[in-house]
């Protein structure tokens, strides 16, 4: 706090002074720390007594997690209730990372039949505290011609955090030709984009070319270098071979829709029902396998037997669109749960929804719960019974239990409570 008090009137960086306007805000701010310091409540948002799962930390088990300033400020065994203006009762739920999404279509405008600036695609905050999902990653739907008009539609919009793989192609998902046309396909503008919006481009996206040229996907393998970012490869790319695109790969480029059984690519699992061991080789290699489950991305005839031999997702992508997100898909959560229904434990669904998921996206600051850390949190419900989950061939798998989303916390916000945990009780 010293250095705080003194700062203001030292010059910046810049040789600027600060103004007495920024002096006196300073200050205030200054006060009302001191007298929250004083009042003993020094966090906004306490949850008490759940079961934390942070991957990252190591911590499984039961903490208390405390809030201030939108950022996790503390993960102890027993913070007095005291110290917070505000406290939610968390026993017997887990309290994990917000979760993060790493295939979604989110560029929504009023385009028809379109995925860029279209229709087909969905608005984020619609979809994603409800599954606890606080990021979600654009997979491809802009690139570097309309990555500005998605920011600006989009992404400056949203109270849900929104990154972004960039299209090879220029314009995105526009569909065809646009789609389909290579000399747009230009790696420079794309990494000259990405490098302008480090904070949200992630990475390139490759998917939807029918051609047989492997221009697009070299052109985007290229961009992807250049930037020292991952790849993402959403297949619908029919001529080319599924051993060739994992030749390609390197180690952290991220395929999606793993565990689909389509015409337009090779399945992972054989017809003797074993994994090729060109795709066991990838997975050695560092390639990263998103489940990327959408409207025909997931089957149980490839994710069971391939999940029984290793091949197990890195992250749950949801592919979210208009057309996947009321079919077998319904949410992340929802794939969670199915792989919980398959042998996952929670402690691993947690750690590939949240950590590993922002491991992939090469952002380390987001899916953990250390103290510093942006405070998007998702509170979650155990629940066990009867339930059934469908696959994107309309087959159904039993499980016994499912998770719910309870409360979701987005930059130490709460953007959602299911069941008013949260909230103070009506009184008349
Ligand atoms: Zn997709």
């Amino acid at each position: 706090m010293v250095r705080y008090l003194i700062t203001p009137l030292a010059p910046l960086k810049g040789g600027i002074l600060l103004s007495w306007r920024h002096v006196i805000a300073m200050t205030i701010n200054c006060l009302l720390f001191f007298s929250n310091e004083i009042s003993g409540q020094q966090y906004d948002l306490l949850i008490k007594n759940g079961h934390v799962i942070d991957p990252k930390n190591h911590i499984n088990g039961k903490k208390d997690v405390a809030i201030a300033g939108g950022k996790i400020m503390r993960v102890d065994n027993d913070i007095p209730t005291a110290q917070s203006k505000k406290t939610i009762e968390a026993n017997g739920l887990y309290v994990v990372p917000g979760l993060i999404d790493i295939h979604t279509h989110v560029f929504v405008g009023s385009k028809p039949g379109k995925f860029a600036d279209g229709i087909n695609s969905v608005s984020p905050d619609d979809f994603t505290f409800k599954s606890g999902v606080t990021t979600v990653v654009d997979a491809g739907t802009s690139g570097w011609r309309n990555f500005d008009l998605f920011k600006g539609q989009v992404i400056d919009r949203s109270q849900t955090r929104v990154l972004a793989f960039l299209n090879i192609a220029g314009s995105g998902m526009s569909g065809k030709p646009t789609e389909e046309d290579t000399s747009d396909m230009i790696s420079d503008s794309a990494v000259v984009v990405l490098n302008k919006h480090k904070d949200i481009i992630v990475g390139i996206k490759i998917g939807h070319y029918e051609g047989s040229d492997w221009t697009p996907f070299n052109r985007a393998l290229e961009a992807a270098s250049k930037s020292n970012s991952p790849l993402f490869v959403e297949c619908h790319l029919p001529q080319f071979s599924l051993e060739d695109q994992l030749r390609k790969m390197r180690r952290g480029d991220i395929l999606t829709h793993s565990y689909e059984q389509v015409a337009e690519r090779m399945p992972v699992v054989d017809e003797q029902g074993k994994v090729r061991p060109f795709v066991l080789a990838a997975q050695k290699k560092g390639v990263l396998f998103d489940v990327g489950h959408g409207g025909a991305g997931f089957w149980f005839s490839q994710a069971v037997p391939a999940f029984k031999q290793g091949l197990v997702p890195n992250s749950f992508g949801s592919d979210l669109h208009r057309f996947s997100m009321n079919a077998g898909m319904k949410s992340v959560l929802n794939i969670m749960s199915k792989y919980m229904a398959m042998g996952m434990s929670i402690e691993d669904v947690i750690t590939r929804g949240s950590w590993n998921a922002a491991k992939s996206i090469q952002r380390e600051d987001l899916g953990n719960l250390g103290e510093g850390s942006v405070a998007d949190i998702t509170v979650l419900s155990f629940q066990k019974g009867k339930f059934g989950f469908i696959d994107a061939a309309g087959k159904k798998l039993e499980g016994s239990s499912k998770l719910e989303a309870e409360l979701t916390i987005r930059a130490g916000k709460i953007v959602w409570d299911l069941n008013g945990i949260a909230a103070e009780p009506w009184t008349q």
